[in-house]
């Protein structure tokens, strides 16, 4: 089965940009901030994921596909952890927290 089948909807708001997002197809659950580049460019980050060590996933809202990790924004070329609030790599990880 294709992955980019999934049907994410708002689920939960934990705050202002903060969502809890829900696979209607899968019940599954994750937990996503929309943010934008300094260049206006709008780029989301989901939590808890395996793509980095501080579990944060940086894709584009209108490229959505499981596997995707953005390094550099597609419209200004910046590092999306210096260019985007919140991409930026967590000191701690996120096993340390327990
Ligand atoms: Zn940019």
């Amino acid at each position: 089965m294709p992955q980019n089948t999934r049907a994410w909807e708002i689920t939960g708001v934990l705050g202002e940009d903060l969502f809890i997002q829900t696979d209607t197809h899968s019940g599954e659950k994750r937990k996503v901030r929309s943010s934008e580049c300094d260049c206006g460019q709008p780029v989301m980050i989901e939590y808890n994921t395996s793509h980095r060590q501080d579990g944060k996933r940086t894709f584009y809202p209108e490229d959505d596909k499981e596997n995707t990790l953005v390094f550099r924004c597609k419209q200004c070329l910046s590092p999306v952890h210096e260019s985007v609030p919140y991409a930026g790599f967590e000191v701690t990880r996120k096993m340390d927290t327990c």
